[in-house]
Formats: C-alpha cells, sequence, structure tokens
C-alpha cells in the first residue's frame, strides 16, 4: 500500500497475526495403512491395470512396527521426544501414483489426498506415513520402483509426510521382527522420519551431516539392527570427529509443523516489532506452506 500524502500518514487497525510454533516436543504421528491399490501404469511402453491387495499378515505387522516406533524414537532421542502413533487402516483404493525418473512409482500428497483429508483435517498430526504394497510375488504383479522401501523428504501441506512400502514376498523379513534376523523392523519409519527432522534444520541452515553419509563417519548397516547406532548418535548429537560432536540440535525437536491449531491461540504481533521479526516470522509460515 502506498500513501502519498502531506503531513503524517497513519494506518489504523493494522494487525499480523503469528500462528505458535508449537513448542513441546511430542510428535503426533499418523500411520494410514492403504490396503487397496487399483490403478494404471505404464510398463514397457505398455498402459497396465493394476491391483493390489494387502493381506491381514501385512496390516498386522505395520501395526507391531508402529508401536515399537514409539518407544524406539524415545529410546533413540534419549527422550528429547516422544512419538505418539495414531494407525489408520484405509480401505478405498489408492487410484492414482505419482512418478519420477529417480524412483519409478510412489504417493504424492496428491494421490491420497481424498482419502486421508478427512481425517488430516480433524487431527493435529506431526508426521504423515503412507503404508503401501506396491507387488505381489505369487501373483507375478509389480509396480516398477528404483529400489526404494522408504521414500521420504516430501510434506503434505506442510506436515512431513512419507511413502513405506512392504516387500512384494510375503516370506520377507523386512518389516517383521525376529530375534535371530531382525531386532530393529521399525527402521524405514525412523528412517523417513529422520529426513523430515534433517529437512527442518537445512531449512533452517543448521549445519548437520547428511542422514545416508553414515559410512563417512565409520558406522556401518549391522545385520540384526541395520542402522540403529549412527540413528542414535544422529539424534542425540554424538557422532564423533575431529572437531567435536556431531548430528541433529535438540533445536529440532520442537520445530513442528505449523498447524491450523496453532492459530487457535495465535498471538498478535506487538506493532512496534522490529521489521526484521515480523518478516521472520511470516517467512517462517510461508516456508512450511507448500
Ligand atoms: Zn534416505
Amino acid at each position: 500500500m502506498t500513501i502519498t500524502v502531506n503531513g503524517t500518514a497513519w494506518f489504523s487497525n493494522f494487525e499480523i497475526e503469528s500462528g505458535k510454533l508449537e513448542k513441546n516436543s511430542e510428535w503426533n504421528f499418523a500411520v494410514f495403512i492403504c490396503e487397496n491399490i487399483n490403478t494404471t501404469i505404464e510398463k514397457d511402453g505398455k498402459t497396465e491395470n493394476i491391483k493390489i491387495n494387502m493381506s491381514k499378515e501385512d496390516i498386522n505387522t505395520i501395526v507391531q512396527d508402529s508401536q515399537r516406533f514409539e518407544n524406539t524414537i524415545a529410546n533413540l532421542s534419549n527422550n528429547q521426544m516422544s512419538a505418539n502413533v495414531n494407525i489408520y487402516e484405509v480401505k478405498d483404493e489408492i487410484k492414482t501414483l505419482s512418478y519420477d525418473e529417480e524412483n519409478g512409482y510412489y504417493v504424492s500428497g496428491k494421490d491420497v489426498e481424498e482419502l486421508i483429508n478427512d481425517v488430516v483435517q480433524k487431527n493435529n498430526f506431526d508426521h504423515i506415513y503412507i503404508v503401501v504394497r506396491f507387488g505381489d510375488v505369487s501373483e507375478k504383479k509389480k509396480i516398477p520402483v528404483t529400489d526404494w522401501i522408504g521414500l521420504g523428504y516430501m510434506d503434505y501441506y506442510g506436515i512431513g509426510f512419507s511413502n513405506i512400502r512392504l516387500p512384494n514376498s510375503t516370506g520377507s523379513y523386512t518389516y517383521k521382527y525376529n530375534p535371530n534376523s531382525n531386532t530393529f523392523p521399525e527402521e524405514v519409519f525412523v528412517h523417513e522420519f529422520l529426513h523430515s527432522l534433517e529437512r527442518n534444520l537445512i531449512e533452517r541452515d543448521y549445519n548437520i551431516p547428511e542422514l545416508h553419509s553414515y559410512r563417512d563417519y565409520n558406522y556401518s548397516n549391522e545385520k540384526l539392527e541395520g542402522l540403529k547406532k549412527w540413528y542414535m548418535d544422529y539424534m542425540q548429537k554424538k557422532i564423533k570427529t575431529s572437531n567435536g560432536y556431531i548430528g541433529l540440535d535438540s533445536d529440532v525437536y520442537s520445530i513442528k509443523p505449523v498447524k491450523e491449531s496453532c492459530f487457535e491461540y495465535s498471538t498478535k504481533l506487538d506493532y512496534f516489532s522490529e521489521p526484521k521479526t515480523i518478516f521472520g516470522e511470516i517467512g517462517k509460515l510461508f516456508s512450511k506452506v507448500i
């Protein structure tokens, strides 16, 4: 607004509201188990209709992993954050998938918006998982992906958003707890969530190691518990380097998405705040809503 007058100009009733960033470290997770896919894909230059349904066993496995995740995230972070997991079984079919060169097919926010939006609107989630199955070895069905079992670093209207993909074979132990083969079956959930934390800090110019850089710091993928040690040191900032310890800054546990509910308790910014502060606040709000 430009006002050209002689004398003094007043602006009255000029208010800027700032959504209050939630400062607690209790994170609210949604796990949407999307049991049915019925979509059209392109494969070898041909269009193919493909229908895949999860088994009861798949669903049980994911429920168990989601429950393990609650304890695991508290332990790995040394109780710097807690996780409350809400599980939803989605019966309606996913009808579209997204595609990119790097990952092949995956589920983006728009592919599931119709299926999840009512629930998302009514709840204050801080992170959303979409769990899918993209193939069935016994029925020779397969939606092409480039080797991923989890995809992260995405968002759903500002809320961290990840895909978890069950294996095409029911016999796989990737997500199943077994004391002799896999004691960390919730690893993919942890990994994808950490990508969201990594993104939150990188967007704020923190200098942190890349989540995938474990080899550079001499961590390895262990037979029974995968990269658990790496995630623990990453979350607790205990990765040892010649310049001291590195990892996620503890600030990250209270940087949660700005949600509508935050506006219920919004505070009016002091009119006389430095413009820099006002822009800082607004910048933060809009950068989250993509
Ligand atoms: Zn990753």
